[in-house]
């Protein structure tokens, strides 16, 4: 699923930027190859202006002339004297010269049926540029620039035209774009691969965040599995005749029976602090009594592991605290029941209350333990929905949700929870309210 995601960005990630790229290409090489076809045509213009104008000063057109303005297959010529061709250089009938004549027989025809006829009879000289396109293929067409001029001499006109082939610019341009056309290509790559790696780093917290909750549903599910089935085996058990035996399995039945409660208890807390705001119901309450109930309900289970469990109040009468008082219970209750599990035998925990006046919160809550410990690394994670470090994976009824609900109830009371390490080893739970 989450595959198919990361699939999907990338290519709208990659689709939109390498849409933007190529459509702004496209107008780039667009406007720079009309910008210059029309420098390239001025210029033909000029120099047939040039070409014209000395052509019409000299008396006598030289073949030498006409000859130097083909060389290099720059120009091809062709003058009529009183409408007979006028021959010079080398005339040699072969291939190319044929297709030279019909190329100006072509131009011909295109200019007798796009423009007027010669003006006759002029004093000066008259000349006109245009564009002759003759089509090769069903995509592609030659590009000429043509000059067609008229010379008034005293043995009568001659008529002349000037064909420039602009095949050799227009495969130029035809690499040029597909020079730019590789670029695109080799710049839409690099975006897929950019896109690829952005979009799984964006998406690495739902990837873990998924990969939490199919633990802890793997989790959860055994946990829930196991206490039922000592349920019921034990429930298969109670009708012998043993008193203390039956009453043994009551209570192993009510204690694997409460853990299930308590898990599905956490889980539909925290599913509904996922969906909704969490709703409090404030009074005002004694602080240091509140902490006080939590501890003695908690010293039978500290007790039973032989932990010493104290409390710490404030000496001085302390104001009241404006809370949800159950909701901070809970808080409490998840702080000892952890500091407890995570404590090995003949460990001390202490639950601490201190009253400020100054300062924005005034209630310090505390629990402290001489425990496992919380590594640096696990500090910046334990608040977070589901998770659980490595050593406490096999600590029995603990499913990685505590702590994420202790922080929703805390910031819903606009305090803050956070951990230190204890002086000595151990964690310090610390809550401001
Ligand atoms: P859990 O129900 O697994 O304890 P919590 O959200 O309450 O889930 O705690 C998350 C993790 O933080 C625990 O799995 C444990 O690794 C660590 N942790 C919490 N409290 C303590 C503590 N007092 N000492 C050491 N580790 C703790």
């Amino acid at each position: 699923m989450l595959k198919k995601v990361h699939f999907r960005l990338t290519l709208l990630g990659t689709g939109v930027t390498g849409g933007i790229l190529i459509l702004t290409t496209l107008i780039y090489l667009f406007v720079w190859e009309n910008n210059l076809w029309r420098n390239r045509f001025q210029t033909f213009q000029s120099d047939m202006n040039n070409v014209v104008s000395s052509l019409e000063n000299t008396t006598v057109i030289s073949g030498a002339y006409l000859s130097s303005l083909e060389a290099g297959g720059r120009y091809l010529v062709y003058l009529e004297d009183n409408g007979m061709p006028f021959l010079y250089g080398n005339i040699v009938e072969n291939e190319e010269r044929q297709e030279k004549q019909a190329l100006l027989a072509e131009v011909k025809d295109y200019y007798e049926d796009h423009f007027d006829d010669m003006p006759k009879g002029l004093i000066f000289a008259y000349h006109t540029e245009f564009i002759y396109e003759k089509r090769t293929g069903i995509l592609s067409k030659d590009k000429f620039y043509v000059c067609a001029a008229i010379l008034s001499k005293e043995q009568g006109q001659l008529s002349l035209f000037i064909i420039s082939p602009q095949t050799s610019y227009q495969k130029q341009m035809i690499w040029q774009w597909l020079f730019f056309a590789l670029i695109n290509l080799l710049a839409i790559l690099f975006l897929y691969l950019f896109f690829y790696r952005l979009t799984g780093y964006a998406l690495r917290p739902v990837k873990e965040s998924t990969q939490k909750q199919e633990r802890f549903i793997a989790s959860a599910s055994h946990e829930l599995r196991t206490p039922l089935s000592v349920m019921l085996s034990c429930a298969a058990l109670i009708p012998s005749e043993d008193k203390k035996e039956q009453k043994r399995l009551c209570d192993i039945i009510e204690n694997e029976g409460g853990m299930m409660k308590r898990l599905l208890n956490e889980m539909l807390l925290s599913a509904s602090l996922s969906v909704s705001q969490i709703a409090l119901e404030k009074e005002e309450t004694e602080a240091d009594t509140l902490l006080l109930n939590c501890v003695e309900a908690f010293e039978p289970m500290a007790n039973e592991k032989g932990l010493t469990l104290s409390a710490l109040l404030p000496e001085e009468a302390i104001p009241p605290l404006c809370c949800d008082k159950h909701k901070i219970e809970q808080v409490l209750s998840i702080l000892l029941h952890n500091a407890i599990s995570y404590t090995e035998r003949g460990g001390s925990i202490t639950a601490s209350l201190s009253y400020h006046k100054s300062g924005k919160r005034h209630f310090v809550f505390s629990v402290a333990d001489t425990g496992i410990g919380i590594s640096d690394g696990d500090k910046k994670q334990i608040f977070e929905r589901f998770y659980r470090s490595d050593e406490s994976r096999s600590e029995k009824g603990h499913f990685g949700l505590g702590l994420s609900i202790a922080k929703e109830i805390v910031e819903g009371h606009k305090g803050t929870i956070k951990v230190k390490d204890t002086p000595g080893g151990g964690s310090t739970f610390i809550i401001e309210l």
